[in-house]
């Protein structure tokens, strides 16, 4: 199972519950996060057993999402081993972000925060300002904290630092502050907050960097997720989101997921090698594994084919015109 744990090829689809929850644990150990709060390895596995159970049983934003998002970003700080030539990852920050990416989605419901304002639902009742999903998954995670007692051997004032800083990491997930996000590191990559959003950020989105076998299977959950919000909006009346429609396998689909690579994964994955400004090697999966999943996908639109009922209906189809693709709406956070 741990063989290629520290490897960007790693299937974190082959791990059971329990595994799961073990390999979350083992991550912060690794990282020394035991050591800087205190607490035994075991406290370690207690904690990672009470955030799974807060995690919903949806098709993609699920247990094994927090811990792929959390796995990413541990292979990014171990490959950096913990700093950059501009950024000290030191240990508090290391915890946050570990922390935080096993956290970022507990408690999500397979819905997007577009449907919870549009169904004036309880999520968005309680946190109606702004991203109610993101808020939701910070207030868990600080309740979490609180009932497992993971910092309370840290000073009161680190330990508030700390937890400031997990709730941050987590309401930057928002897919909305992409370009924000982005923007920041950028222009301030000495910045370790910065730096830090734009890793865990990354890590959210990094399903087209994983091998395409990997990022395919992510992308049918997606999906599966997305034909269970449409059908809750049949069922309540609301207007469709037509962007989650796509078929299995067809032409639109690909172009959703190229769509989102373009506009999200690609841009973002580019710039975090660009700001971190570390050995290239460190990388080079990552980025061959996004070139061969954008090539899977161009292939996919360039070579569409109608299905063969449509054909043998209509000898002479007129070729594929380009789907709506609203991107902007798509919410894989
Ligand atoms: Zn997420």
């Amino acid at each position: 199972m741990w063989q290629s744990v520290h490897s960007w090829t790693f299937n974190v689809f082959s791990l059971s519950q329990p595994e799961l929850v073990a390999l979350a644990s083992n991550l912060l150990h690794w990282a020394g996060v035991d050591a800087y709060l205190g607490v035994s390895p075991a406290a370690l596995t207690d904690f990672c057993m009470s955030v799974a159970a807060e995690y919903h049983d949806v098709a993609f934003h699920n247990f094994r999402h927090g811990v792929c998002v959390m796995h990413v970003t541990y292979l990014v700080l171990h490959g950096l081993g913990m700093h950059t030539e501009r950024v000290h990852i030191d240990v508090p920050h290391r915890a946050a972000l570990l922390l935080a990416a096993l956290c970022h989605d507990a408690q999500h419901d397979g819905r997007t925060n577009p449907f919870h304002v549009a169904t004036q639902s309880a999520v968005y009742k309680r946190f109606p300002v702004s991203s109610p999903l993101e808020r939701l998954h910070a207030a868990t995670t600080a309740k979490l904290l609180a009932e497992t007692r993971l910092l309370a051997k840290l000073p009161i004032a680190e330990r508030a630092e700390l937890e400031g800083r997990i709730e941050r990491l987590i309401l930057a997930t928002d897919m909305s502050l992409h370009d924000r996000v982005m923007t920041a590191a950028t222009t301030t990559p000495t910045s370790i907050d910065a730096v830090a959003d734009l890793i865990l950020h990354c890590a959210d989105i990094s399903n087209p960097i994983m091998t395409t076998d990997v990022s395919r299977r992510w992308s049918t959950c997606l999906m599966d997720e997305f034909a269970e919000q449409v059908a809750d909006e049949r069922r309540r009346g609301l207007p469709l989101s037509t962007y989650m429609m796509a078929a299995p396998n067809s032409r639109e689909e690909a172009a959703l997921h190229m769509g989102f690579i373009e506009r999200y994964a690609g841009e973002g994955w580019r710039t975090l090698v660009a700001v971190l400004d570390t050995d290239a090697d460190l990388f080079a999966t990552c980025l061959s594994n996004l070139a061969a999943n954008e090539t899977y996908w161009r292939l996919r639109i360039d070579r569409w084919t109608p299905t063969r009922a449509a054909a043998s209906s209509h000898p002479h189809p007129p070729p594929p015109t380009d789907p709506v693709v609203r991107v902007e709406s798509l919410q894989a956070a």
